[in-house]
């Protein structure tokens, strides 16, 4: 038997790095951004214990485009690193500075240290040929140049090329990924990614700057003052975003306004929303949004944005959030939710598991409240809150127990909505088939369904409107989980029986004649599982019924559902 070491041979490691690491090559901008704002953020720390006491101004980070040289330079005022650390921390792949900083600086860190892995640094060889470094520390130490072509040789040299604090990392952008080249794309990826990180982005094009300043030298011969006033870009991010300010902070327009931000100036204002905010046993801050939902063929999933230290992770998030909660709009923000991994990882993952059970019980908390504290409220919402409520309830034990106290449904007759706690009490008394379940009555088509709905109004039971399409498997679920409740269809074969109570029924045809009815009609009907009844003559039913048993409906219910 020997044992030994597993030796990586850097020339091995290069190509699986660039191929394999990431499938996304766009997210280098991701990861060389996020190092800048690591960068400014360790400075900070390093000002805020008096370590560092040069000027900080305010530090910023630029991305530059420079189309025609075929580069793309992000540019920070942060640390910068010596000779000796370009050394240590780029030229040793998977070496992180991160974990060194954090517990030298532990509980001083100005806030959390995005990078982990050591590897982020190494992305940019996905969509370059050659990356240069321009560096100069903090420290008193000359300023260096390191370049690197992808393969494991580099160069490293003292360069004047920096002459300020911070670093520069130029990327010779490959042929293969020029598309990066387009303004339009770079802006994108970063607005897509970046949007909400901490400290401010600047995006430039440096040829559209030249341009643009002969175009003013040309025209504005007698404008000279004003033209020579260029005007501050804004920044591409919003560096504090609401789920990182304090609720207390925050007034409805800034949430509302918010809302805007992530999902354009014309989305509809959402009806109301769930700051999150727990540092304990795990980290999560975020801002949850109810959207107006009026019909299941509405729903939007994928509404929700995944960030980690508010790093855009992804808006992909099913089977990171429970299916029911997809359905609700805005962020969450994590740094227990891993930058660099897959969907199928962070599946199993148990911080996101606890992650999810913490959401499911806010929401739940939180519909909870808004029902006992402003009941006509939460009903004025409940077109859009119903179908997301039993869809939780289906599909979450957890929020059914919560759910199944505030789901609420519309009697037909008086437009009051009824809890099944309400419901039960009120036709207790009603009800001839006392055998403990309650029969909740209800009406998926109040016009079709009129005379049967009628009826049972008329001898004063109530038939609830129940007409969404999730909703006949949402009963059978109700069903299987509450012993007690059966729900029938106002024009279902036994609901008539089952408030029938008074009358006596009685035909004023003999028993041959009704016989001989019914088989003429039962001729007539193309559906094998009708039931036919002769009633009696009064002038409030129909003298001939025709129905058909509940099973025998939901099933074809469901099943359309199914198959559309
Ligand atoms: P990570 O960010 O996970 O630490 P990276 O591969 O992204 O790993 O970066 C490796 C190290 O290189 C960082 O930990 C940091 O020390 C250093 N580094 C990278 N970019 C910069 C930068 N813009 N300014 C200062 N140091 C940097
Ligand atoms: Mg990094």
């Amino acid at each position: 038997m020997a044992t030994g070491n597993i030796r990586v041979s850097s020339e091995n490691i290069f190509p699986i790095i660039k191929k394999f690491l990431y499938s996304d090559h766009e997210i280098f901008i991701r990861e060389l951004v996020s190092n800048a704002v690591d960068a400014t953020r360790k400075l900070k720390t390093l000002a805020s214990v008096g370590e560092f006491s040069g000027e900080l101004g305010e530090p910023r980070i630029e991305v530059v485009l420079d189309a025609k040289n075929k580069t793309i330079s992000i540019i920070d005022q942060g640390i910068g690193m010596t000779g000796e650390e370009v050394d240590k921390y780029l030229n040793q792949v998977a070496f992180s500075s991160a974990e060194e900083f954090l517990a030298k600086y532990k509980g001083q860190a100005e806030a959390s240290i995005i990078g982990h892995f050591g590897l982020g640094f190494y992305s940019s060889f996905m969509v370059a040929h050659k990356v240069e470094v321009f560096t100069k520390s903090w420290k008193d130490a000359p300023a260096v140049r390191w370049e690197c072509d992808g393969s494991p040789e580099y160069q490293l040299e003292e360069t004047s090329e920096r002459t300020e604090r911070g670093t520069e990392i130029r990327l010779h952008v490959d042929k293969d990924s020029e598309e990066f080249l387009d303004e339009y794309r770079l802006k994108g990826i970063l607005e897509k990614f970046c949007k909400f990180l901490p400290v401010p982005i600047f995006f430039r094009d440096a040829n559209a700057k030249k341009e643009d300043k002969a175009e003013v030298k040309d025209k504005a011969e007698g404008e000279v003052e004003e033209a020579e006033v260029v005007e501050e870009a804004k920044p591409i991010n919003n560096t504090h975003p609401a789920w990182v300010r304090k609720p207390s902070e925050l007034s409805k327009d800034d949430y509302e306004n918010f809302y805007k931000e992530l999902y354009g100036p014309f989305s509809e204002t959402p009806l109301f929303w769930i700051h999150l905010n727990v540092d304990y046993p795990f980290n999560l801050t975020g801002v949850l949004y109810f959207p107006k939902i009026k019909k299941s063929y509405e729903i939007q999933k994928d509404k929700i944005q995944l960030y980690s230290n508010q790093v855009f992770v992804t808006d992909e998030v099913k089977d990171i959030v429970p299916e029911f909660l997809m359905l609700l709009h805005g962020v969450i923000d994590s740094p227990d939710i891993p930058l660099n991994v897959s969907r199928s990882y962070l599946q199993g993952d148990p911080n996101v598991k606890k992650i999810n059970a913490h959401i499911t019980k806010k929401v739940a908390d939180k519909l909870d409240e808004i029902f006992r504290n402003d009941r006509a409220d939460f009903e004025s919402k409940w077109e859009s809150l119903g179908l997301f409520v039993k869809y939780g309830m289906m599909t979450d034990d957890k929020f059914f127990d919560k759910a199944k106290n505030f789901l609420i449904m519309q009697d037909t007759n008086s437009g009051n909505f009824l809890t099944i706690e309400e419901y039960k009490k009120a036709v207790e008394s009603l009800q001839v088939n006392k055998d403990k379940k309650t029969v909740v009555l209800y009406t998926s088509d109040e016009v079709q369904q009129d005379a049967f709905v009628k009826a049972a109004q008329g001898k004063g039971y109530y038939v609830v409107k129940l007409n969404d399409l999730i909703d006949p498997s949402w009963m059978g679920q109700m069903e299987a989980k509450l012993s007690d409740v059966q729900f029938v269809r106002v024009d279902s074969d036994i609901a008539d029986n089952l408030i029938d109570k008074d009358e006596k029924n009685e035909s004023v045809l003999t028993q041959e004649q009704s016989t001989s009815l019914i088989d003429w009609f039962k001729s007539k009907l193309t559906n094998p599982s009708a039931v036919v009844e002769v009633k009696g003559l009064s002038p409030d039913t129909a003298p001939v019924v025709a129905t058909r048993p509940e099973w025998s409906r939901r099933m074809k219910d469901m099943a359309a559902i199914s198959g559309g």
